[in-house]
């Protein structure tokens, strides 16, 4: 089934379509379409070729040099850049702390940062979780110590997505310990990386690879231009951050682009003597899903359909989160199915055919995609409390 775009929607797709089609460089194509995962140099490519265009930041207003297109044009967008193979973009500096700073930084903050974020000079992370403190984030326990004009921030955050490249963290402290509520006693800070004090170990996740890290912060010091908005609200300015975070995660186009991938790994897989898409039992499962993400997709366009651009989607994110994560995660498992008993031999770093890897890299990488950002325990207690009202 195809969900027909409206006649604007329709022109829109159709320029989306023809720039991506001659900008978006072939080798980054081909690592999609050849079954490997983005590096992080076509990554940073990918987001300079957009930057150049000025189609970067698809949700900012056009004063900071974002695009504001509605949420329709930015979905549109994604899909079609994920279906021609293209990386996505990481949302920490695009969706989260940007976002953040418009809505609440101060006017230097916002000339500073977000011209930087646009050209890719500055990558940030996100400095939330710490071993203490996921799901229950109001319980972190990294403090920050305000003396003269300088805060002293100690602590240690943890899973923190590509923080061995990124140059900026913006981290959650608890500023005042005294505070009756844990929400009530946390500041908002952003802190250069390269400051003595702060320091990376890598994390090595089940899939071999090193997406994620710890970032020690002893002692560092960061002057009073370095706290976002008032002290003792970053409770406010994180849960804004993170009702964007679980948008973002919904994922619609990327797991489309995946579907068609699978598909066109049953058609040329075997099973016996006949094509993998042949075997009704495979088939039946391919079907069952596609019919969930189709599910999926129509709710997230209804959705998407009733908001304004720059508004809030904190009460629509947990459904979003929890379905497109359990999408994501079923298109591995059968994508694993499909590779077959070849995807058990597959060793990180060893030569050979990147199809027998695929399955098997992509189903270990996908078991984090129901904890990040929220996990879907977290996100069903959620709903029963704000929609349901249990
Ligand atoms: C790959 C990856 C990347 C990440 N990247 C970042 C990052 O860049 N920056 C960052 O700050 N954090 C990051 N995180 C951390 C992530 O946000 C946390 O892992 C997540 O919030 C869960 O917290 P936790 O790991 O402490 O687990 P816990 O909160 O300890 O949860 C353990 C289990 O208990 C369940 N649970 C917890 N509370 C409840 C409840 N109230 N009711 C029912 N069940 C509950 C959870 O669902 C889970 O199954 C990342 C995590 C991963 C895995």
């Amino acid at each position: 089934m195809q969900i027909i775009d409206s006649d604007e929607d329709a022109a829109f797709r159709a320029e989306v379509r023809a720039f991506i089609q001659q900008a978006l460089p072939q080798d980054i194509r081909d690592t999609f379409f050849g079954f490997r995962r983005h590096s992080w140099q076509q990554m940073i490519r990918w987001h300079r070729i957009l930057a150049d265009k000025g189609w970067v930041a698809v949700s900012w207003p056009r004063e900071y040099g974002g695009c504001a297109w509605t949420p329709m044009q930015q979905y549109i967008f994604d899909e079609e850049a994920m279906l021609a193979g293209a990386p996505r973009l990481r949302p920490f500096g695009l969706k989260m702390i940007g976002p953040v700073l418009m809505r609440y930084g101060s006017d230097a903050q916002k000339a500073r940062f977000l011209p930087r974020i646009l050209s890719a000079e500055d990558y940030w992370c996100q400095g939330f979780s710490e071993p203490d403190a996921g799901s229950d984030l109001a319980s972190l326990k990294t403090k920050a110590t305000l003396d003269g004009d300088i805060w002293r921030i100690e602590g240690q955050k943890t899973w923190t997505t590509t923080a061995q490249h990124a140059n900026w963290i913006f981290v959650l402290a608890r500023s005042a310990p005294q505070a009756a509520k844990p929400q009530e006693g946390i500041s908002l800070f952003l802190v250069d990386m390269s400051l003595p004090g702060v320091e990376v170990r890598p994390i090595i996740t089940i899939d071999g690879d090193h997406h994620v890290n710890e970032v020690f912060l002893d002692g560092v010091e960061v002057g009073a231009d370095m706290l976002v908005g008032e002290a003792n609200k970053g409770w406010t300015y994180a849960k804004y951050l993170l009702g964007n975070e679980r948008v973002g995660v919904a994922n619609v186009g990327q797991a489309k682009a995946e579907l068609k991938l699978l598909r066109r790994l049953a058609l040329t897989r075997k099973r016996g003597n006949q094509a993998l898409i042949d075997d009704p039992v495979f088939a039946a499962k391919l079907a069952d899903l596609e019919t969930d993400f189709l599910a999926h997709e129509t709710t997230n366009l209804r959705m998407l359909s009733t908001l304004k651009p720059g508004g809030d989607a904190s009460a629509l994110a947990p459904f979003l989160k929890l379905r497109g994560s359990e999408i994501q995660q079923r298109i591995t498992e059968l994508a694993s199915e499909a590779v077959g008993p070849r995807a058990a031999i597959w060793q990180r770093g060893e030569e050979g055919d990147p199809l027998d890897s695929y399955g098997l890299h992509g189903w270990l990488n996908a078991r984090a995609f129901t904890i990040f950002g929220g996990s879907s325990e977290v996100m069903k207690n959620i709903i029963a409390k704000t929609t349901l009202g249990l």
